[in-house]
């Protein structure tokens, strides 16, 4: 353009002022003569016209800057977009190629001619042939196509292909844009599986896979949840999930976290497992072992929730705890659950101000009854005895133990000396009455025990130790005076 500018700014005003040198001349021809108006005109409209030219190639000269300028911005846009552009001819060979499409397949348009053109670009050649077809006769193409670069890997490319500068029914050439939606493509696969992958695992999972959404509805129950709450999906989902799952007393604070869990996502029991109870179709509540998470979907919290039902190891549990409480001889309690059981009520007795008795008891001359009858013999005497006893208590809280040996330990809350002295010849008295023979023994011909009792009102200048140090030695106290008696502990000692 530059050429052409100075090309005519030089020569056009050169042939301007040639005519202007002629114009001279002509008046210099004509000077003596009285006609010179014919050389002055010629002049006038050289310089008119001089005017007019420099006017008219300003305003070129201004077009084409701009369209230099345009094509500058296109060519910028064109080279920085991130998109390959590829133009063809209609046979697929490259005329232009950007800097994305370089980087995207590898080729610039002189190396992709080498090879044959654009067709090679694609991973289905027919696919090639289909987008040159319809952009021959004339239409766009836009389609999703599998494009291979330089390296041979394969890329899942968004394809938008049309004809430009198509005129009076020539035949155009063509502009391809290219975008690398591979990564897309693989996320999708990726969610696709993980879904997949997702109801797979819940689906045979033995747990309750529950989803809760960001309103409080049940959104996702897995066939565990059906087995183990009662409820088909079809009857849940959509439901409010505390409503329907958890028992009331949960449900207060559950309102109060809420609001503060849809805003964060975070409560008192997420992120956590926790023993709880649930609600079962029909009503029932049973224990389950519940761990929650939140997690974000689509801007909203939702929380998932896996639940064990653990009905049958809270049974175990029980049954294990239970037996680390008895004794295995007698089936009564051991010395740990007494030692256990008697804090606890004597703090218990404490805040009531009631009385904590305790009755310590032991068979008499069973030395000599195992020396006479042996040891298997003993074994059978000592568990009848153990029975013996625990039928005399009826009150939940009272509680008989093997305290050690032949020896066994009446825990007796709530009730006085008075209440505890009887208690203790009832069971003196029935052991007594078992009548089972003791040949050896010097207080009874037949097995007998020796009882002491002892009883206070539990505070804080007293222990559980002078409860079973006062019990223990009225129990002395009885042996010392004969056995086969009761001594209570302050009275008759
Ligand atoms: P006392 O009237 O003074 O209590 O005399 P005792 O013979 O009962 O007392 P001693 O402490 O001399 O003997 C207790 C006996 O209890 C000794 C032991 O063989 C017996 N014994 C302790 N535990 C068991 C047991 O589990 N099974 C059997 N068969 N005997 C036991
Ligand atoms: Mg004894
Ligand atoms: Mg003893």
């Amino acid at each position: 353009m530059k050429t052409f500018k100075l090309k005519y700014r030089i020569l056009i005003p050169l042939m301007l002022a040639m005519i202007v040198v002629c114009g001279i001349a002509d008046i210099k021809m004509y000077h003596d003569t009285t006609i010179a108006i014919a050389p002055v005109t010629c002049m006038m409209l050289a310089l008119i016209l001089f005017v007019m030219f420099y006017r008219v190639m300003g305003e070129v000269e201004d077009q084409i800057e701009n369209a230099n300028i345009e094509l500058l911005h296109i060519n910028k846009t064109i080279e920085s977009t991130s998109d390959a552009i590829l133009l063809t001819d209609i046979s697929g060979k490259a005329i232009y190629s950007n800097k994305a499409f370089f980087e995207l397949f590898g080729y610039n348009a002189e190396e992709l001619n080498e090879l044959g053109g654009m067709t090679i670009l694609h991973a289905e050649q027919k696919m090639a042939e289909e987008i040159l077809g319809s952009i021959a006769k004339g239409n766009s193409w836009k389609g999703e196509v599998k494009m291979k670069t330089r390296n041979n890997d394969i890329l899942n490319i968004l394809l938008r292909a049309d004809h430009i500068s198509a005129e009076k029914g020539n035949l155009a050439d063509f502009i391809m844009i290219h975008t690398d939606v591979t990564e897309n493509k693989n996320r999708e696969t990726a969610i696709i599986e993980n879904e997949d992958m997702f109801s797979t695992i819940t689906s045979i999972a033995n747990d309750a896979v529950i989803m809760m959404d960001d309103k409080g509805d049940i959104s996702y129950w897995n066939a565990a949840a059906e087995k183990i709450l009662g409820y088909s999906s079809e009857e849940v989902i959509g439901k409010n999930l505390h409503k329907l799952l958890t028992p009331e007393k949960y449900h207060k604070a559950y309102l109060k976290g809420f609001p503060d869990f849809q805003k964060t996502g975070k409560g008192n029991v997420v992120g956590k497992t926790l023993e709880l109870e649930a609600v079962r179709k029909g009503g029932d509540d049973f224990p389950v072992e519940l761990s929650l998470s939140s997690v974000k979907l689509r801007g909203k919290w939702h929380a998932v929730g896996i639940i064990r039902d653990i009905t049958d190891r809270k049974q175990l549990e029980r049954e294990l705890k239970n037996l680390s409480y008895i004794d295995g001889l007698t089936g009564v309690a051991n010395r740990r659950h007494l030692d256990e059981v008697i804090e606890y009520e004597w703090k218990r007795m404490m805040r009531e101000s009631k009385h904590v008795s305790m009755i310590m008891c032991d068979i008499d001359y069973f030395k000599a009854y195992n020396d006479t009858y042996g040891h298997h013999k003993g074994d059978d005497c000592l568990k009848i005895v153990a029975n013996t006893l625990k039928i005399v208590v009826k009150r939940p809280a009272d509680l008989v133990a093997r305290y050690g040996g032949e020896e066994f330990a009446i825990l007796l809350p709530g009730v006085n000396e008075k209440g505890a002295g009887i208690i203790a010849e009832k069971m003196r008295a029935k052991i007594e009455s078992l009548g089972i023979i003791h040949s050896g023994s010097q207080a009874c011909k037949v097995v007998t025990m020796s009882f002491g009792v002892s009883s206070i009102v539990p505070d804080s200048d007293s222990n559980t130790t002078d409860l079973i140090k006062t019990a223990d030695y009225a129990l002395y106290k009885a042996k010392k005076e004969g056995r086969n008696k009761v001594v209570v502990y302050g009275k008759n000692e």
